[in-house]
């Protein structure tokens, strides 16, 4: 891919160890050198293209996983990410797990239980739409989820929010020393955008399934949410698994660095497909002349 958007996954990357101010240092309508959709269809659709192609090797190599994890206040484009980004991948090698709240059984767990059993084997691609992110995002912001929670009480006062990003942290190395590579997207919408996008699920139709009056209550917490935001980000991106932030105003731009990110990563890897060993090649010459002479 050109350097236009090799500069774009340097933008977007949260510097792991230094402190960013969400509202300060990333704009939701930003759009990078590409003035509108037009300009970045053709690259999307060569994005997704490459996409394919390297997805296409990290399944036959079956060595490592890309796990991606999708964080975002409602309405910032999730489930059009997926949809858009995911297109020309190959069904069989991904697998998309979407987070709601825990169950009773997941519930007389630990939080990360319930991930473990969610993730991607190797050769795959696996989403996780929201995540165990959720632990210090909606259960900070309301906080009697965390009370619902059944942690002993000692557990649960002071110094938890610190101790789980220290948890996650660990947990996120623990995955990229056997073989994950774990990528983080915050698709950061503004609260204008956000209100024209459930405008739109009220006001057509078609969309009004997407819609939830919660979502207008979680709305009200917007300013709670944008600071736990911030806070994480400053905490868990880190060298092996880093946050990128992505502006989410304009749906075509989160798709195409969204891809963009993806492609680099795993363009890293310098995935190749398995080499043949000597005894295989002789094997396939084998069945060749069988075949050739079938009667
Ligand atoms: P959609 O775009 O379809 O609305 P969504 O991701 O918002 O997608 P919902 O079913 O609306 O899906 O919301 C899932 C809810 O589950 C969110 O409100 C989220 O905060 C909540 N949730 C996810 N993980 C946890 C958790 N660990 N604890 C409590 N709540 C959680
Ligand atoms: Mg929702």
């Amino acid at each position: 891919m050109p350097s236009k958007l090799d500069r774009l996954r340097d933008v977007l990357r949260v510097p792991p160890g230094k402190s960013i101010n969400l509202k300060r240092d990333y704009d939701p309508g930003y759009t990078g050198d590409f003035a509108k959709k037009k300009d970045a269809q053709e690259l999307l659709a060569a994005g997704i293209q490459q996409m394919a192609e390297y997805q296409s090797q990290l399944y036959a190599q079956n060595t490592y996983s890309l796990l991606i994890i999708l964080q975002a206040m409602d309405a910032a484009g999730k489930d059009g990410v997926i949809k858009h980004v995911m297109s020309g991948v190959n069904p069989q090698g991904m697998q998309v797990f979407s987070f709601k709240a825990p169950s009773d059984e997941e519930l007389d767990h630990d939080y990360l239980w319930r991930n473990f059993k969610a993730l991607p084997e190797r050769g795959r691609i696996g989403i996780f739409n929201r995540s165990y992110y959720e632990e210090v995002l909606v259960v900070r912001v309301h906080p009697q989820i965390l009370e619902r929670q059944r942690l002993p009480p000692e557990l649960k006062g002071k110094g938890i929010w610190k101790r789980r990003f220290d948890e996650i942290n660990a947990f996120e190395k623990y995955l990229s020393q056997n073989g994950s590579v774990v990528l983080k997207f915050f698709l950061n919408v503004s609260k204008a955008e956000q209100k024209k996008r459930f405008l739109e699920r009220i006001e057509l139709p078609e969309k009004n399934w997407k819609f939830s009056a919660d979502d207008v209550q979680e709305r009200a917490h917007w300013d709670e949410y944008q600071a736990a935001y911030e806070d994480m980000l400053n905490h868990t991106s880190t060298n092996h698994a880093p946050w990128y932030v992505v502006p989410a105003d304009h749906k075509w731009f989160t798709r195409l660095a969204v891809a963009a990110v993806i492609n680099q990563t795993l363009r890293d890897l310098k995935l190749a497909y398995p080499v043949i060993s000597e005894e295989h090649q002789q094997e396939l010459l084998k069945s060749k002349e069988l075949l050739e002479n079938e009667a």
